[in-house]
C-alpha cells in the first residue's frame, strides 16, 4: 500500500497543479496574444505581383540579380519581350544573393510548338538551393506538363527523382505557368550532422502539388540522394538541352530567416 502511494503522489500533485493553472484562465482575454505585432506587408495589386517586402529577382528589366554558374560572370541568358529566355550555351544561372528558407514566386513558359517528348520537351528546372556547380542542388522540375508522359517523379512540379506532384495542374505549351514555393532549408549541426531535412510546399498554377514534402537530400540523377552540409545558397535555373527554350518572368522571393 505504501509503495503504491509513493508512485501516485507526484502524479496527483501534478494533476492538481494543472487544474489550478487551467481554472485560472477564466476569461477570453486570458488566451489572447497581443505582441509582437506582425509587420505590415503591402500585397501586390495584381495577383502574383511582388509584395512590398519581396526581393525582386527578375521583372523584365535586367539580369543584375543573376550570374553564370560556370564562372560567376554575367548571366548570359536573353531577355526577349520582357521575358528571360534560356540560352543553352551560357549554361545554368543562379542568384547573386544567397538564401536560407524563403517564399518564392516564379512564372515560366514552354514555347508553343515545342518538339521532343518526355524529358526532352521543355525541360528546365528550379534549384531551390544550389549546392555546387552544374546541376548540384534540390530541383523542382520544370518540363512541358501537357500530354507529355514521363516517369512521374520527373514530370513538372516533381521534386526531381524524389516526389511526384500530387496532381498535374499544368497548362499547354505557349501559356504562362506559375510556381509558388515555400522552401524550408535543411539544418545542419556544427559537426555536419543533419538536424532537420529540407522541406518544400509548392503550388502549380494555384494548385497544391507538394505538401510539406520532406527531401532526402539534393537531387541525384543516378542513385539515392544524400545530404552534405551547406549554408545559405543561391537559387538556380537550369539550362537543359531537352527542348525549349523555356522562358521566365516575374520572379521574386521573400526570405524567411
Ligand atoms: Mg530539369
Amino acid at each position: 500500500m505504501r509503495r503504491r502511494w509513493t508512485v501516485l503522489a507526484p502524479v496527483a500533485a501534478l494533476a492538481a497543479l494543472g487544474s489550478t493553472w487551467a481554472s485560472a484562465q477564466t476569461r477570453p482575454e486570458d488566451t489572447e496574444v497581443h505582441a509582437p505585432v506582425p509587420v505590415i506587408v503591402t500585397p501586390g495589386e495584381a495577383s502574383g505581383a511582388p509584395p512590398s517586402d519581396a526581393v525582386v529577382l527578375f521583372d523584365g528589366a535586367g539580369l543584375d540579380e543573376w550570374v553564370s554558374v560556370r564562372d560567376q560572370g554575367p548571366a548570359g541568358w536573353a531577355i526577349v519581350d520582357g521575358a528571360l529566355e534560356v540560352r543553352l550555351s551560357a549554361g545554368n544561372i543562379e542568384t547573386r544573393r544567397r538564401f536560407g528558407s524563403y517564399q518564392l514566386h516564379i512564372e515560366w513558359r514552354v514555347p508553343e510548338g515545342v518538339t521532343g517528348r518526355g524529358q526532352l520537351r521543355g525541360n528546365s528546372g528550379l534549384f531551390l538551393a544550389s549546392t555546387g556547380p552544374g546541376d548540384a542542388g534540390y530541383e523542382l522540375q520544370i518540363l512541358d506538363p501537357f500530354e507529355n508522359p514521363t516517369y512521374v517523379n520527373g514530370q513538372a512540379a516533381s521534386v526531381y527523382k524524389q516526389a511526384p506532384p500530387l496532381v498535374n495542374a499544368g497548362r499547354p505549351p505557349g501559356r504562362w505557368q506559375v510556381y509558388d514555393v515555400v522552401w524550408t532549408a535543411p539544418r545542419f549541426a556544427a559537426d555536419g550532422r543533419l538536424e532537420a531535412p529540407a522541406r518544400v510546399t509548392a503550388f502549380h498554377n494555384g494548385v497544391l502539388v507538394q505538401n510539406n514534402t520532406e527531401l532526402k537530400g539534393p537531387t541525384r540523377f543516378i542513385g539515392a540522394p544524400q545530404y552534405t552540409p551547406h549554408g545559405r545558397s543561391p537559387i538556380k535555373l537550369q539550362a537543359h538541352a531537352g527542348g525549349g527554350p523555356v522562358s521566365f518572368r516575374n520572379i521574386w522571393v521573400r526570405p524567411l530567416d
